[in-house]
């Protein structure tokens, strides 16, 4: 109870700091310098996964690239007080005051109940509609299809998550997150209800006007993140003429009105190399404001899906290659769902510990949105007297979890499997089709259903995975874990930089 007490002083005072670090430049330097000792301790110093140090290294290098680039946009004037206080209160009690909160005592009931520490957050389809028709659409999202999330049941999982799992974060996916309506409310009603969850919302960005923006910046825990497929010709030829221009529209609105955002992009074959060009880096960051950018490669699944669409392993390495430059060079937040597994230490689908779950807007829950199989619907759980612990619990989301810390997870230092291929569903996918077949969950639809018929599709994800290997292992072990390698020895002097930028 006492702890309790404690945790609602520790509330207040972290929420008041948020206010002083958006006003005055020393406190901010003071509570940034913090941040990174603590990120330095934990990541370098303590390592308590034992992982390869230029994995920790990454992970350490990434976030204080998000954190200086965060701190430049505060002091551009890009974000509203409340971004700035919602976002540091979350930082503060995870990263610095955790070991005190009523967080902790909920993942240690959970770990010793379950034998893992619970999922991070949620990934969730408040609607599968969308406004637009975009051309090989994971989600098959358009006007017509698919289902909406009863409103009091995207509020009862919001308050679950954080109840169950001590989870404050929430990705919205689509359809299109912006057009959802239930009784009444639409998605940043639901925001507002929770106010202690920071919500990434992925969005085509087309209906963010001023009066939207507004209610973002006020609200302060909604960080969109808008997809583009490059400059005007490629974003138009994907998801429809005049998007390109909405978004640049939607970009200026919530700079005046102080929202961060990011924005989210799908390589594939023909605008892959486009994605990571100065002159596309110097466009979204430098002169758009983005705060951050993630990556989506095309995966052959989903509307109309196509092998040829998908990047080949020889653009993937490349991509890696570049992608590292600006984490190492450019200083820049830029994720990419795949090459980045290093960052999240392997595939974070299942529900695996600080991972996620994917719920469409039908209710049904898989392991992630590409990985399009369900085991169960929280629509029925809850009518079965059930709640998130249940989704956790099904034999389906357990034998991935089982397979990630056989591969990867549950090893330590050299031992871990290659962390540049860690998808089961893309990297490894006839591990995932075995999966699938043990556990028969059902298809999330019939274009789902056709999928695992389809026979070309997974030979050529199978022969994907083949080369994938020869390319990417050689990678793995020279540059991240042979430590003779003059890659790795660099490491040394990345070291003493990375702490410089620590302790500054
Ligand atoms: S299954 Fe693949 S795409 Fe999904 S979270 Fe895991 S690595 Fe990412």
């Amino acid at each position: 109870m006492e702890r309790y007490g404690f945790e609602s002083l520790v509330t207040y005072l972290t929420s008041h700091a948020g206010s002083l670090i958006h006003h005055i430049p020393k406190v901010r330097n003071l509570f940034v310098r913090k941040a990174r000792q603590a990120a330095y301790e934990y990541l370098i110093q303590k390592n308590p996964d034992r992982r390869p140090i230029l994995v920790q290294m990454e992970k350490l290098q990434i976030a204080l690239n998000l954190l200086d680039t965060v701190l430049n946009r505060i002091e551009e004037g890009l974000y509203s007080k409340n971004a700035v206080t919602r976002a540091s209160t979350l930082l503060i009690q995870e990263l610095i005051l955790e070991p005190t909160g009523m967080t902790r005592d909920i993942r240690e009931n959970f770990k010793a109940k379950y034998g893992r520490r619970p999922p991070g957050f949620l990934v969730i389809a408040p609607t599968q509609r969308c406004n637009l028709r975009c051309k090989g659409c994971y989600a098959k999202s358009h006007a017509g299809s698919g289902g909406t999330i009863p409103f009091p049941i995207l509020d009862r999982i919001m308050r679950e998550k954080t109840e169950l799992w001590g989870s404050h974060y929430i990705a919205w996916v689509g359809g299109e997150p912006t057009i959802y309506r239930s009784q009444g409310n639409d998605i940043l009603d639901l925001a507002e209800r929770h106010l202690d969850t920071l919500f990434f919302m992925y969005t085509n960005g087309v209906l963010i006007d001023r009066g939207m923006a507004r209610r973002m910046a006020e609200l302060g825990n909604i960080l969109p993140q808008v997809s583009i497929e490059g400059f005007e010709k490629e974003t138009d030829d994907r998801r429809g003429k005049g998007v390109f221009h909405r978004i640049l529209k939607a970009f200026e609105v919530m700079r005046e009105e102080g929202v961060p955002f990011g924005i989210a992009v799908t390589p594939m074959r023909h605008n892959c190399d486009l994605l990571t060009s100065d002159e596309f880096i110097d466009f979204y960051f430098n002169k758009e404001k983005a705060t951050l950018a993630w990556v989506f490669q095309y995966m052959p699944i989903g509307r109309d899906y196509s092998l040829d669409l998908m990047i080949t392993p020889e653009q993937r390495l490349r991509l890696l290659e570049r992608e590292r430059e600006l984490l190492w060079k450019k200083r820049l937040f830029y994720v990419d769902f795949w090459n980045s597994g290093p960052l999240a230490d392997g595939c974070i689908a299942a529900g695996r510990e600080g991972g996620y779950f994917y719920i469409d807007g039908n209710g049904w829950v898989m392991p992630c949105p590409y990985y399009q199989f369900s085991p169960v619907n929280i629509f029925e759980v809850y009518q079965n007297g059930g709640n998130l612990n249940t989704i956790y619990d099904q034999p389906f989301f357990e034998a991935i979890r089982k397979w990630q810390d056989q591969y990867a997870y549950a090893r330590v230092g050299n031992e871990m499997g290659n962390l540049l291929r860690p998808c089961p569903i893309r990297d490894h996918h006839k591990t995932a089709l075995e999966i699938i077949r043990q556990y028969q969950p059902r298809p999330e639809d019939e274009d789902t259903e056709r999928w695992l018929q389809d026979e070309t599709v997974h030979q050529g994800l199978i022969e994907f995975d083949e080369r994938l290997a020869e390319l990417m292992d050689p990678y793995w072990k020279n540059v991240y874990l042979k430590e003779e390698s003059e890659e790795y020895k660099k490491t040394t002097s990345l070291k003493r930089e990375i702490q410089a930028q620590a302790i500054i």
